[in-house]
């Protein structure tokens, strides 16, 4: 079997350089390099490789290669510590692709998957990066600051500026999403609210 690393790798990179919203948000690197990283579980990668919601229209074999990749990941614990509870905890799936504690590495761009499972809901969140969501497959509820909220499905895209808080629903779908950030990597996301409306 080819290693599923380098087939994810291949995988995002020709979904980022065909999506000229992706390109144009950051350009996909060419300073990738390889790294050690220890492989994390969480439940929720169980969810994510069990899921039978994750319909997508054009990008199914991204979908699948995160799904394939995801038992070797190092999946994220983010919000541990914080306000959220283990629902949460337990639910939410995010591993890294370019970034620390992933399998690669670069100077102009983070990249990651989001899993959430149905009926899912992540608070009010923001961070220093600016960054670009594109929906692979399931749907969910996008909200930021100021804006209307939005239905994401297969294909769509939410951009998230500088500190601009955002919040995430899923309803009778899972969604899985390829997120990228630029700029500003140092800071981890906070909740916007202590009591994680
Ligand atoms: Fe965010």
């Amino acid at each position: 079997m080819s290693d599923p690393w380098e087939n994810l790798l291949e995988t995002a990179r020709n979904v980022h350089l065909s999506d000229s919203r992706l390109q144009e948000f950051c350009p996909f690197p060419n300073d990738i390099k390889k790294q050690e990283f220890q492989p994390f579980y969480v439940p929720a990668s169980d969810l994510m490789q069990n899921e039978i919601g994750l319909f997508s229209d054009s990008y199914t074999d991204l979908r699948d290669a995160f799904i394939v990749a995801s038992p070797y990941a190092h999946w994220r614990q983010t919000y541990k510590g914080t306000a959220l509870g283990d629902k949460f905890l337990e639910k939410f799936g995010c591993y890294g692709l370019i970034g620390p504690e992933s399998p690669f590495q670069s100077k102009g761009i983070r990249a990651w998957v989001v899993y959430m499972p149905k009926n899912f809901y992540y608070p009010w969140h923001q961070h220093p990066a600016e960054e670009m969501y594109l929906c692979l497959a399931g749907e969910a509820v996008f909200r930021k600051e100021d804006c209307p909220e939005v239905i994401l499905n297969s294909g769509g895209v939410m951009e998230h500026s500088t500190n601009q808080p955002h919040a995430m629903e899923t309803l009778d779908h899972p969604i899985m999403a390829y997120v990228v950030w630029r700029n500003e990597f140092g800071t981890k996301p906070v909740l916007t609210y202590e009591d994680a409306r």
